[in-house]
């Protein structure tokens, strides 16, 4: 059988590895394992989600609504949009290869940081485009302008915050990215993270009433990390109506759960709930700062839930997150990313309590 040759050039996605696993392969005990992998809310699910999900555990058989009015109008009615420049995805991933299939072909080319949210890559690869990546890890305005003008791309990505490394645009200076661009270069404005960016510094404030004022991007915003729901899988994308309307021709019917829908509304109500989340995380991240200056660790500002240690060569990422890992504390090795680098999701006092404890074995003073 032969199968699409745009297949052969794509890695898969190198998925956290499961608290499970970990119990399997080095027989820790699963209260003893530590998940700092994957930016999921170490506070787990918001009370009030799980108890809206309880209630509707017996309505499985229903298909779920398609339009969808509930959780668009509560969006709507936060960001000040209307339901119409809305569209919702199993996580904001569907939306980006929404986005990918409606506008890509093989003669298209898209344009990304050199190290950036994978997806993306892949999602391009899938129809046959070919990847452009500006020069420098973190994103910077010049490169975009100058890769841009350069390579007239179909899609822009910019991951504000950037994913996996944790930098961050300032608001000023993503417009003045997005300024550049003409009307027929669709720019994605990936959000994943924005609510952490926004706690820490409202110069990084970007809301989908500010990009919506043009004619050709696309915000895209998370349940998954901040609000606490990264297993029910749901994302959205916020854009002017004629492009919502083009990209949800993609869209499979019923591609939300019900559960993940009522989870989803309710998550937007349980403000406490965000609020103790960033909190939690603006006191614990500070740890990770600490550890890394009395350590001689280089380390990215991070504007996401998560931190990225950059090691010289006195260390191996690989070595380090393989013995983290048979200790049962899970993190992300960015090696695959071309970087000898770990990204640590930051977890509760005592998550991260876990990791300094067996980090501190590992590196010499
Ligand atoms: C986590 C993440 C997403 C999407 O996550 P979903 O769970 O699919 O909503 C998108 N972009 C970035 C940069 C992310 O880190």
């Amino acid at each position: 059988m032969k199968f699409n040759e745009t297949l052969n050039d794509i890695r898969l996605y190198e998925a956290g590895k499961p608290i499970e696993l970990v119990v399997r392969e080095f027989g820790i005990e699963p209260s003893k394992v530590v998940k700092l992998a994957s930016n999921e809310n170490p506070l787990g699910t918001p009370p009030s989600v799980a108890k809206v999900l309880s209630e509707n555990a017996t309505k499985a058989h229903l298909y779920p609504d398609d339009s969808m009015y509930e959780l668009k109008d509560s969006l709507a009615k936060k960001y000040e949009v209307d339901s119409k420049e809305i569209i919702i995805g199993a996580g904001s991933d569907q939306v980006l290869e929404f986005i990918s299939r409606s506008l890509l072909s093989s003669n298209d080319s898209v344009l990304m940081s050199k190290v950036t949210f994978a997806m993306y890559e892949v999602y391009a690869k899938q129809v046959g485009a070919k990847i452009i990546r500006t020069p420098s890890f973190v994103h910077k305005v010049d490169e975009f302008i100058t890769y841009y003008k350069e390579y007239k791309p179909k899609i822009v990505y910019l991951c504000i915050p950037n994913n996996p490394i944790g930098d961050c645009l300032t608001k000023k200076e993503a417009f003045e990215i997005i300024d550049t661009i003409d009307s027929d270069t669709l720019v994605v404005v990936d959000c994943a993270y924005m609510e952490y960016a926004a706690y820490k510094n409202s110069d990084y404030f970007i809301a989908p009433k500010d990009t919506l004022k043009y004619d050709n991007v696309i915000y895209l915003g998370t349940f998954s990390k901040a609000y606490g729901l990264g297993g029910m899988r749901v994302g959205y994308g916020i854009a002017k109506s004629y492009i919502i309307e083009q990209i949800a021709k993609m869209r499979p019917p019923f591609n939300i759960s019900s559960l993940s829908l009522a989870g989803a509304i309710e998550a937007l109500k349980a403000e406490d709930f965000l609020e103790k989340s960033l909190k939690l995380h603006s006191e614990q991240i500070v740890r990770y700062e600490d550890f890394a200056r009395n350590n001689n660790i280089e380390y990215i500002d991070s504007y996401t839930n998560f931190i990225t240690y950059m090691f010289d060569d006195s260390y191996n990422s690989t070595i380090i997150a393989d013995a983290l890992l048979k200790q049962g504390v899970i993190i992300r090795n960015l090696a695959s990313y071309g970087l000898n680098a770990i990204r640590i999701t930051i977890g509760t006092q005592m998550q991260n309590d876990r990791f300094f404890e067996e980090i501190e074995l590992l590196i010499k003073r």
